[in-house]
């Protein structure tokens, strides 16, 4: 098969691949599409630290079953599925205390994130990783069982793919990490696939003021489609007095979708006493916010794929979206083949785009 292989620093390199056979358990998925995120671009700026290379990057990819190993029982060849980039198992401790989102069989050991163990192989014999479990820019991959979320098949899986990572960790950000109650208020930094999802989800909550902040003219333009009821852009004003004018210093939540520092604590400073500042970008950095707002019960909390139980959550979203209750399409900028995915990551640079979906 065909896949993007990253080898360390610089641009991807379309290879052919030896994919090994299924073993029981697992599932062989064909790629239908795959949405290029930000945290792929965070893994390739990162290769100039020791990574696992060579790896094929892509997580937010839907596809269609194309055989099944023994003992699989939750799907069938020709199942329409999305990929879940951090599968559950189901029986660890997090997941049966209904924190899928945390399972334990993520904890890969490895720093990118990739599977348990390299799948396929370079022509040459070189193994290759599965980057961030998934693995989505190639025309196949090989899943758990549990890593796969049937779908209803009249759902586009050239669109609803994108319920594989951002979308579903933006609104479930919203809805289940910080639990947005209706009437609220929610302040939203950073607008892409995530954010807008955010947006999306405070919407779905009955947030009642949903303030958009980005330093892209043409992205807060659009957040008003998605639910934004102000936009602020941060290149003109100060975001956090922006928000204290807006709100009259009552903002109930405030959510961070970038993965800065300086954004993390501009959220925490924005909310009021006793409000919630969630962290959701992929953030690597310490933060730094005053002490003395704890005893303000001020509260700082962390998102990880937006709390979801992936294998009832998807399922819902994929309903909301075929019923017209949240957007997708809208946040599709470009479609491209897979022998442009250096040029995609080049238009998330330029942040000329929300996302990029690559169509196989
Ligand atoms: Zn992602
Ligand atoms: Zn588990």
């Amino acid at each position: 098969m065909k896949a993007a292989i990253l080898n360390g620093p610089g641009p991807l390199v379309i290879e052919n691949v030896h994919l090994d056979a299924i073993e029981a358990g697992e599932v062989l998925v064909k790629i239908h599409s795959c949405g290029v995120c930000h945290s792929d671009l965070g893994v390739i700026q990162r290769a100039t630290e020791p990574l696992d290379t060579p790896i094929v990057l892509g997580h937010e990819a839907a596809g269609t079953i194309e055989s099944i190993g023994e003992n699989v029982t939750n799907v069938q060849p020709g199942d329409h599925v999305i990929i879940a980039f951090a599968p559950s198992c189901g029986r660890c401790y997090y997941c049966v205390r209904g924190m899928e989102n945390l399972c334990d069989q993520r904890d890969y050991p490895d720093r990118s994130g990739s599977g348990p163990r390299p799948r396929r192989t370079m022509t040459n014999g070189t193994p290759v990783m599965q980057g961030v479990g998934v693995g989505g820019f190639a025309e196949y991959t090989i899943m758990p069982e549990y890593g796969v979320i049937k779908i209803r098949e009249d759902a586009p899986l050239n669109i609803v793919c994108l319920l594989g990572c951002g979308v579903t960790t933006g609104i479930g950000a919203a809805i289940n990490t910080a639990k947005v109650e209706p009437g609220s208020s929610v302040a939203v930094i950073g607008l892409g696939g995530v954010g807008l999802g955010i947006v999306q989800g405070a919407k779905l909550a009955g947030a009642s003021e949903i303030i958009a902040i980005d330093l892209v003219e043409e992205k807060l333009q659009i957040a008003p489609k998605f639910g934004a009821t102000k936009i602020i852009n941060a290149t003109k004003v100060d975001a956090v007095e922006s928000v204290r004018d807006i709100t009259s210093d009552r903002l109930d939540y405030a959510f961070e979708a970038i993965g800065l520092s300086k954004t993390v604590e501009q959220a925490f400073a924005m909310i009021r006493k006793g409000g919630t500042a969630v962290a959701v970008g992929v953030n690597r950095e310490n933060i730094s916010i005053p002490g003395n707002d704890f005893l303000r019960e001020k509260k700082l909390i962390g998102s990880f794929y937006g709390s979801a139980s992936v294998h009832a959550d998807i399922p819902k979203l994929v309903d909301l979206y075929m019923s017209g209750k949240i957007l997708l399409d809208e946040m599709v900028s470009r479609r491209r083949p897979l022998a442009e995915i250096n040029e995609a990551f080049d238009d998330m640079k330029a942040v000329q785009v929300i996302r990029t979906i690559i169509d196989y």
